[in-house]
């Protein structure tokens, strides 16, 4: 007898739970955003082809089909295939909801690919007023004119404190470099970590998407007037590229490291997964690599502060 009760009651909770998860949007844990460069230009120029029309063509949702088309991997040959097929059947009439297949893992990737590029591209104005364009409106996080390098480097192992994989996007460029914010939002974290030294974060207006930026220069890192909670702007200054971090004691440069932004993109669905073991965070590369085709220019006044001189406003 109390076998029998001992199985119904386990029979029971595995029906609830098995309800649950039936019913409730799938929790994204992880993400691997695997998009290329090239699928993330060739989705973002049918985006303008598209725009204006019914199809309902939407940039991110075409790089999850893309990803969706080939278990989560890209490829060149692959993708132009997936994509031509894509758009011949928008052109012939179809509804890109009615395209996108319904299943967990599509909604997942859906979930997923949003989450990263869904403010990317939009409507935005070259400065104050103006005719409205749409396209992409997030940009590059040095400013023009500065040269930089980099390669993809997520996952490496780093070694200071404890042995730890490294979940950003290193750009090397020169000391003083202007660091602009990738995508606008409030300002949560400013000021020194023993890690990324001089660091800022930005937490962006949905609160989906968080934006990290370490290594700033010693002894003048931020932008003037930057503290936690202010309000910036895509394409605002915020700081400036040095190699501060790695140590408990505040203002000291990296030893036996060049001059780098460490640029950081943490998902957060979820309050469990603002810090901690939880913490979802994407590799850049190929993202910052599209985003090289929009840098914001800025200028020097006197005292040393750059200002942002030419962007694109958000419409
Ligand atoms: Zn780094």
């Amino acid at each position: 007898m109390k076998k029998n009760k001992f199985i119904a009651a386990v029979l029971l909770l595995f029906a609830v739970s098995a309800c649950f998860g039936f019913v409730s949007a799938p929790t994204v844990k992880w993400v691997d955003f695997n998009a290329s460069e090239w699928a993330l230009r060739e989705c973002l120029r049918y985006e303008q082809k598209f725009y204006g029309g019914d199809s309902g063509y939407d940039f991110s949702d075409a790089v999850a089909y893309l990803a969706l088309k080939n278990g989560n991997r890209f490829s060149v040959s692959k993708d132009k295939k997936t994509l031509s097929g894509l758009v011949k059947r928008l052109e012939s009439g179809e509804k890109m909801n009615d395209i996108f297949p319904e299943s967990d893992y599509a909604d997942y990737l859906r979930t997923c690919y949003r989450a990263v590029l869904g403010n990317m591209v939009g409507d935005y104005t070259d400065g104050e007023g103006g005719e409205v364009k749409h396209g992409l409106r997030c940009c590059f996080p040095l400013a023009a004119g500065h040269w930089y390098n980099h390669y993809d480097d997520f996952g490496n192992s780093r070694s200071f404190g404890y042995k730890r994989k490294h979940l950003g996007h290193d750009i090397m460029g020169s000391v003083g470099t202007p660091i602009v914010a990738v995508e606008g939002g409030t300002v949560t974290e400013c000021g020194w970590n023993k890690y990324g030294g001089w660091r800022i974060g930005i937490r962006s207006d949905d609160t989906l998407r968080y934006y990290y930026y370490a290594h700033l220069r010693k002894d003048r890192p931020f932008a003037a007037g930057m503290e936690v909670g202010k309000r910036v702007n895509s394409g605002d200054v915020i700081g400036y590229l040095g190699v501060t971090g790695y140590s408990n004691k505040e203002n000291v440069n990296l030893k036996s490291c060049s001059p780098h932004l460490h640029f950081g993109l943490q998902l957060i669905f979820s309050p469990e997964q603002e810090k901690g073991p939880k913490e979802i965070w994407v590799d850049l590369y190929a993202l910052t690599r599209f985003l090289s085709s929009y840098r914001v220019t800025t200028a020097k006044d006197e005292s040393g502060e750059h200002h942002v001189t030419s962007r694109r406003i958000w419409a």
